[in-house]
């Protein structure tokens, strides 16, 4: 994928999805010293704010709408960005299908040309398919119309299920926990988070979010929703009913790929990129919760988070740009969950040893995964000083020695050096 030697270098850009890495992408673009015309088109009707403090502070009412955005209003006048918000893009056609250059066409009728184009679109939560899965009072998180609404149905309830014990979940259920519902989380699979943590942070989780009252079930398979007018509580395939006046459902994200699929640029999984969120047409690149990119050691991934949708965003406008491709970054993420700091870095995956450092019952650890005797990644509660040594370390592509991780008495960063 040579695609430096075709980039132009004023063109006219269209990025599509107004969110994080969108909005990103275009602030890169200009500190990259792209004078040429930037429009961002979104199909919500705000502004581009940060997703994370929805199932966080703003769901426990710490955080009220306008400190969301992700930007003031006059930036985009002044960086002579053009946002359209409220416009879904519903075709693309390339003028030549070997460059990225065309006309997209929004659901209203308007058609934007393009030299230079960008998929930034995120995804729409995974929905469930069982009896009542339309009642009034079922719930999905991903916009901040969504968090309005579940905002409003948690303050009239006394009852919640949430369906999925993944991050998202697992901060809903917390916060909700935390204002005096009876929260009760139902996850499919033998343990939490298990797309994302090793086992061992599973359990510590499970049994953090038992000692601060969440009732969580594990194997938990939904059949369906009891109610008439409105849910009224979720059945399980085991025969269990468990009562609930508001359901909340994260179950995962499908990436929108349609537009990429009409291009050729997408499969099922997500808009194909490498890893610096170059495609392979020159000049339409990818970024963001919508992107499956090479990781070098895991093979193809989807990372559903800020910091991927920032560093894949830099990485594509430079690449838009024609500037070399710096180095790839180590994926890093956090969740919040009652008192508990969860950050991570690296991925937690085909890991042979595990140490961990600190007490559990502490609540404050870190546990350090290894294949081979050198560290993959980290997982830290509470714990940002290690995370932070660990987390350099891995950027670095250093090691901690498995011997020497669990001892409290020496700090990580002291390995920062060898
Ligand atoms: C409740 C919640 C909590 C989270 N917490 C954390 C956290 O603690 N830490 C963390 O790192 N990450 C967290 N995330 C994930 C993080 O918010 C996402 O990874 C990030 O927002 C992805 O940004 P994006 O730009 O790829 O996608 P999005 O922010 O989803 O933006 C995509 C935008 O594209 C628009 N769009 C799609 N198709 C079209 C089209 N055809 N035409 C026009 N517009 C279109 C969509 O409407 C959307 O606004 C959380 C997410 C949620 C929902």
């Amino acid at each position: 994928m040579d695609h430096i030697a075709t980039s132009r270098m004023s063109a006219r850009t269209l990025i599509i999805g107004a969110g994080q890495a969108g909005l990103q992408l275009a602030v890169s673009l200009r500190e990259l010293g792209d004078t040429a015309p930037i429009t961002v088109v979104g199909g919500e009707s705000r502004p581009p704010y940060q997703r994370p403090p929805l199932s966080k502070a703003f769901l426990s009412g710490k955080a009220v709408e306008h400190e969301l955005a992700l930007r003031g209003a006059d930036y985009y006048a002044a960086n002579d960005i053009t946002l359209i918000c409220g416009e879904w893009i519903e075709t693309i056609t390339l003028e030549d299908a070997a460059a990225g250059a065309g006309e997209a066409v929004t659901r209203s009728g308007r058609t934007l040309a393009f030299d230079r184009l960008a998929f930034t679109v995120g995804g729409t939560p995974r929905r469930m398919r069982v009896n009542g899965a339309e009642l009034a009072g079922i719930h999905y998180l991903r916009t901040l119309d969504d968090a309005v609404a579940l905002k409003s149905s948690l303050d009239e309830a006394s009852r919640v299920a949430v369906v999925g014990g993944g991050f998202v979940g697992l901060e809903i259920a917390a916060a909700a926990t935390a204002s005096g519902k009876d929260v009760t989380v139902l996850e499919a699979q033998d343990r939490l988070m298990a797309r994302a943590v090793a086992p061992e942070m599973s359990r510590f989780y499970a049994e953090a979010h038992q000692r601060r009252g969440t009732h969580i079930v594990l194997d938990a398979a939904v059949s369906g929703f009891r109610g008439t007018d409105r849910v009224r509580g979720v059945e399980l395939a085991d025969g269990r009913v468990i009562d609930a006046d508001v359901v909340v459902v994260g179950i995962g994200l499908i990436p929108h790929t349609e537009l990429a699929a009409s291009l050729g640029l997408a499969g099922d999984r997500g808009v194909d990129v490498d890893a610096f969120g170059r495609t392979r047409i020159p000049g339409i690149v990818a970024a963001g919760d919508c992107a499956v990119s090479s990781h070098p050691i895991h093979g193809p991934v989807r990372l559903e988070s800020v910091p991927n949708a920032i560093a894949q965003a830099k990485a594509a406008a430079a690449a838009l740009m024609g500037h070399e491709p710096g180095s790839t970054a180590v994926p890093w993420f956090w969740s919040d969950q009652a008192d508990l700091k969860l950050q991570m870095a690296g991925l937690t995956l085909g890991y042979d040893q595990v140490v961990v450092r600190g007490d559990p019952d502490s609540e404050c650890f870190s546990a350090l995964y290894y294949r081979d005797g050198q560290l993959i990644s980290i997982e830290s509660v509470n714990a940002a000083r290690d995370y932070m040594a660990a987390r350099r370390i891995l950027e670095m592509g250093g090691n901690i020695p498995p011997a020497a991780a669990g001892d409290t008495g020496i700090p990580l960063k002291a390995h920062l050096t060898r």
